[in-house]
C-alpha cells in the first residue's frame, strides 16, 4: 500500500453509512444493502461498483469483529498496517484479502436460505401485448380519422371463466412435486431444487379440463374496436389501447394493442415534421415578369404571388397550410419550391420571338459558385 493510498482510504463508518455508534445488526444490515447493491454479478463491467463493493467488504470485515473495530476507533487505518505507532498493535500488517470469501458465504448463505423452500410459480400470467398494422391515405394522416377495426384476440373462455377447469372442478395439487412446485434431487454433496415440469412450477394441474378451452382459460375470438386516429400522426406512429391486447391467464391482467399506422404517399406534398413540401413548375415568362397562380393545398385553393424575376429555386412559405401539430395547436407551413421549366418543343413563332429576345438580352456566361446562386434565390420570401 503506498502512503497516498493511505492519506485518502475513506473512513470504514462512511464507507457503510453508519455512525461510529452503530450497533451490530446496524452494521450488518447496512453493509448487507451495499453488498447487494454493488455486487458484481448485478453490477457487471463496472469497475466503480466493483471498487465500492470491495471497499464495503473491508469496512464490514473490519468493524464487524471487537477487537479490530476497537482498533480501528483508536488508531485509524494505520492500525492495519505497519510501523503504527504503540508496538502493541496486533494487526499490523495483516491483510484483508484472506477470509473476505467467509464472511461473504455466511451472510448470503444466510440469505439464500431466507425463504426458500416452498416459493411456488404463479399460474397466473399477463396477457399478451397485440400489434394491429393500420395503413393511411396522406389525408387521413393529416386531418384524423375514425375507423373501425376487427382483430382476432385470446379473450378469457366464457364455459371455465378463464380457470381451465371443468364446470365445478378446482385444479388438483401436482403428483410431481407434492403442490411444492419445486423437485429436489441429489447433486454430489448438495441438494438442489429445480422448477417442477409437470406444473410449470405452480403445484397445481388441471386435472377436468374445461371441454370448451382444452384446460387453457382462453379462446380465440373476434373483437371488434373503434380506432381514433388524431390529425397530424406520422409514419411508425403507435396509439395504445390499454387492456385491449389478449386476455391474461388464469385471472392475469389483459396485455395492451398497439395500432401501428403507416402513411401513404401524396402525389405531390412530401413530409417533413409538420411542413409540406411541394415543387411548382413555372415558364420563364412567369418568373421574368411575376404572375399569380393557384395552388390546391391539403384545404382547398391558396394563392400564390410569384414576383418579377423570381429565380429558379427559389421557396415560398404559406404560414399554417401544413400539418396539424399532433397533440398541440398550431400548424406547420407549406413550402412551394418554384422551378422554371425550359420549354423542350418550340412552334416556329415561340422560336422567332425567343431569338428576338436572345438578341436584346446580354447574359454573362462567367462561372459563379453555388452559394452565390443560392443567395440570388432569396429562400423563404
Ligand atoms: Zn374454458
Ligand atoms: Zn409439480
Amino acid at each position: 500500500m503506498s502512503a497516498t493510498a493511505n492519506v485518502t482510504k475513506e473512513d470504514f463508518y462512511e464507507v457503510l453509512g453508519v455512525s461510529r455508534e452503530a450497533s451490530d445488526q446496524e452494521l450488518k444490515t447496512s453493509y448487507r444493502r451495499l453488498a447487494m447493491q454493488y455486487h458484481p454479478d448485478r453490477n457487471p463491467n463496472n469497475p466503480a461498483a466493483e471498487e465500492r463493493f470491495k471497499a464495503c467488504s473491508e469496512a464490514y470485515q473490519v468493524l464487524s469483529d471487537p477487537e479490530k473495530r476497537a482498533a480501528y476507533d483508536r488508531y485509524g487505518h494505520a492500525a492495519f498496517q505497519g510501523g503504527v505507532p504503540g508496538a502493541g498493535n496486533p494487526f499490523a500488517g495483516a491483510g484483508f484479502q484472506g477470509d473476505l470469501g467467509d464472511i461473504f458465504g455466511d451472510l448470503f448463505g444466510e440469505m439464500f436460505n431466507m425463504g426458500g423452500g416452498g416459493r411456488r410459480a404463479s399460474r397466473v400470467q399477463r396477457g399478451r401485448d397485440l400489434r394491429f398494422d393500420m395503413a393511411l391515405e396522406f389525408e387521413e394522416a393529416v386531418f384524423g380519422v375514425e375507423r373501425e377495426i376487427e382483430i382476432r384476440r385470446l379473450e378469457a373462455c366464457e364455459e371455465c371463466r378463464g380457470t381451465g377447469s371443468a364446470k365445478g372442478k378446482a385444479p388438483a395439487t401436482c403428483t410431481g412435486c407434492g403442490g411444492r412446485g419445486q423437485v429436489r434431487f441429489q447433486q454430489g454433496f448438495f441438494s438442489v431444487a429445480k422448477t417442477c415440469a409437470r406444473c410449470s412450477g405452480t403445484g397445481t394441474t388441471i386435472a377436468d379440463p374445461c371441454a370448451a378451452c382444452r384446460g387453457e382459460g382462453l379462446q380465440a375470438k373476434k373483437h371488434t374496436i373503434a380506432v381514433k386516429v388524431p390529425a397530424g400522426v406520422e409514419q411508425e406512429t403507435r396509439i395504445r389501447y390499454q387492456g385491449e391486447g389478449e386476455a391474461g391467464r388464469f385471472g392475469g391482467p389483459a396485455g395492451d394493442l398497439y395500432v401501428v399506422l403507416s402513411v401513404k404517399a401524396h402525389k405531390f406534398f412530401e413530409r417533413d415534421g409538420d411542413d409540406l413540401h411541394c415543387v411548382l413548375p413555372i415558364s420563364f415568362p412567369q418568373a421574368a415578369l411575376g404572375a399569380e397562380l393557384q395552388l390546391e393545398t391539403l384545404e382547398g385553393p391558396a394563392t400564390i404571388r410569384i414576383p418579377e424575376g423570381t429565380q429558379s429555386g427559389r421557396a415560398f412559405k404559406l404560414r399554417g397550410k401544413g400539418v396539424p401539430h399532433l397533440n398541440s395547436r398550431g400548424k406547420g407551413d407549406l413550402i412551394v419550391e418554384v422551378r422554371v421549366a425550359t420549354p423542350a418543343k418550340l412552334n416556329k413563332e415561340q422560336r422567332e420571338l425567343l431569338r428576338q429576345l436572345s438578341e436584346t438580352m446580354t447574359v454573362e456566361n462567367t462561372p459563379t459558385s453555388r452559394g452565390l446562386l443560392e443567395k440570388m434565390k432569396e429562400i423563404f420570401s
